[in-house]
């Protein structure tokens, strides 16, 4: 019987940048973080097509890296996407 070697402890990072990856876009920079089906437990409504998300769906939450006048923080203007919806947004 083997025993799993020990990972090294590390601090959780804010949910809110986990997986988070940055995308250039033509009006910006984008953080774009995937979301597994599992995370997906409510329904949203996606500013690509005008379609609702289900739940379970994995989809894409992206917010500016700048954030916009109104707010401090880009994490509060995220908007869900269905992912071919935003591969095909410009
Ligand atoms: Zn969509």
């Amino acid at each position: 019987m083997a025993k799993r070697p020990s990972k090294h402890l590390r601090a959780p990072r804010p949910l809110s940048v986990t997986h988070a990856t940055s995308e250039t876009r033509h009006d910006g920079v984008w953080m774009v973080q995937t979301m597994s089906a599992h995370a997906a437990v409510k329904t949203y409504l996606c500013p690509g097509c005008l379609q609702q998300i289900r739940e379970g769906t994995p989809h894409l939450v992206t917010w500016p890296l700048t954030p916009g006048l109104l707010s401090t923080s880009g994490v509060e203007e995220r908007r869900h996407w269905h992912t071919p919806c935003w591969r095909r947004r410009r």
